[in-house]
């Protein structure tokens, strides 16, 4: 681990210093069991060296953790009888980001599990969409 904040709770897994179910490790990445999981097999897939957020982590390292979601994803599946799996990844506060460790989730579902993602579903009109669009391609 080249990259470690000595506050968080994700970096002291990865050094061992705070105990978790580890399912799949290599050199660059460790997925573990969450403590409080939605459905079981609800998993945590994190790059062992520590960046906040989506944004702020360099793309070769977001790679390494991607490259690991579908092994570790089918494996939690399997292992618990599920139907298919949610992959979240939430940013800063007003997303619901909790652990301030880059980390995505996966979250394997059966059907009719009455888990809800909350997204509520709006129409703008069309003009809108095209501003919408327009703001973030000049933000990019
Ligand atoms: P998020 O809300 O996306 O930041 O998710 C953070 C997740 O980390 C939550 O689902 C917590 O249950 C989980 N979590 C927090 N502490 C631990 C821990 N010590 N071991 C495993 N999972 C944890
Ligand atoms: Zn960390």
């Amino acid at each position: 681990m080249t990259n470690r904040d000595p506050g968080c709770i994700f970096c002291k897994i990865v050094a061992g210093e705070l105990p978790s179910e580890k399912v799949y490790e290599d050199d660059r990445v460790l997925a573990f069991l969450d403590i409080t999981p939605t459905t079981r097999g609800h998993t945590l897939v994190i790059p062992k060296d520590h960046y906040a957020d989506l944004p702020s982590t360099p793309v070769h390292v977001l790679q390494d953790v991607v490259a690991v979601l579908p092994k570790v994803a089918r494996a939690a599946v399997e292992a618990t009888g599920a139907d298919g799996f949610n992959v979240l990844q939430s940013n800063r506060p007003c997303a619901g980001q909790c652990v301030f460790h880059i980390h995505f989730h996966i979250v394997p579902r059966r059907e009719g599990d009455g888990i809800g993602l909350g997204f509520r579903q709006t129409e703008p009109a069309k003009d809108e969409l095209s501003k919408t669009a327009e703001a973030i391609r000049a933000a990019l």
